[in-house]
């Protein structure tokens, strides 16, 4: 267990290949910081970089002891830096910030404030806007949204990872046992009282996103899946309506034996046949994605390895 310091914010930074935003990043940090005059540190979760990220972390923690950063052995993705640094956090409450300085830090005094003041225990940051996105990006998203909405009510529209909990919340989400998280809804599902603190999504600072649709559409499986069972409801639901279907046929084709357009009927009970098996085999798909992840969670794998560390910061 990590020792607390009762008014120190710990802010958590994924970074993968960042390596031109991370002195920026720590420069902004640090002055939105003295400036509201909030005790500090920063985690710098190195997720795999293969350029030079990790030594310019390690020249950020060389410069100031309130830097220290943590390197995967590979990339494991966001989630995964975001728990890492969740666990290797020791302040009394913890914020996560993207590295590539899209979510200002100045809105991190805001959101310390609000957390001090003690009216409550979890603060989001929700975009007063859209970052600049494709319109493919746009309708995915969208889409995205609706379906997770619909299927387990947890409306994210306009939210992101940007997030200040207090420590009772990191410790819970510390305390879970799987493996294939989903920060963004899971940072709400201890419950607590939440506040809300509006902020313009600014332009990425330097290179460019580093979620490619493979991962943005695992990304979106995986959050669809953890939050809801909806989808295996939907199976039984496409087998009601495929039952009720052939019953209704098979009642036709015993009350008119003979029947004038034999072939066109032919073709019709073919294509019903077609699509009852499209419909197994999605339905399959579906369940088989579910086992999956069932064994993704059993083999009981570590969420992510911790290669490298910078000089004096192991857990305390
Ligand atoms: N990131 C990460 N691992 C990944 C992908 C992204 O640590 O596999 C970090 C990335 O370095 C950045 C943050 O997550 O600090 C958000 O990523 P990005 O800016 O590429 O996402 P976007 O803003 O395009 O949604
Ligand atoms: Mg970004």
């Amino acid at each position: 267990m990590t020792a607390v310091n009762d008014r120190l914010l710990s802010v958590i930074a994924p970074a993968m290949n960042e390596q031109d935003n991370i002195p920026k990043l720590c420069a902004a940090i640090k002055a939105a910081m003295n400036s509201a005059d909030i005790p500090y540190e920063l985690i710098i979760v190195d997720d795999g970089s293969r350029d030079a990220t990790w030594a310019a972390v390690c020249c950020e923690a060389q410069k100031d002891p309130n830097v220290r950063g943590i390197s995967f052995s590979r990339n494991f993705g966001k989630e995964s830096a975001i728990f890492a640094g969740l666990a290797e956090a020791k302040g009394a409450c913890a914020a996560v910030i993207d590295s590539d300085l899209q979510f200002p830090p100045e809105t991190l005094c805001e959101m310390y404030r609000l957390w001090s003041s003690g009216s409550c225990e979890l603060v989001e940051g929700r975009k007063n806007a859209r970052q600049k996105e494709t319109l493919t990006y746009k309708l995915f998203s969208k889409t995205f949204y609706k379906l997770l909405k619909g299927m387990s009510g947890i409306d994210l529209d306009n939210m992101c990872d940007f997030k200040l909990m207090d420590r009772c919340i990191v410790d819970t989400l510390n305390s879970l046992p799987e493996k294939q998280t989903f920060f963004r809804a899971l940072s709400d599902w201890p419950g607590y009282r939440k506040e809300t603190v509006p902020f313009d999504v600014a332009d990425r600072n330097s290179g460019s996103s580093k979620f490619t649709p493979v991962k943005l559409v695992k990304l979106a499986l995986g959050a669809i899946s953890s939050f809801s069972a909806a989808p295996l409801q939907l199976v039984t639901g496409a087998g009601c309506v495929s039952f009720a279907l052939a019953a209704v046929l098979s009642v036709f084709t015993l009350c008119f034996p003979f029947v004038r357009h034999a072939n066109e009927l032919f073709c019709w009970t073919a294509a019903i046949l077609l699509a009852l098996s499209g419909i197994l085999m999605i339905g399959m798909g579906i369940v088989g994605y579910y086992m999956a992840r069932i064994y993704e969670e059993v083999k009981g794998r570590p969420r992510w390895i911790i290669g490298r560390r910078t000089p004096g910061s192991d857990r305390t």
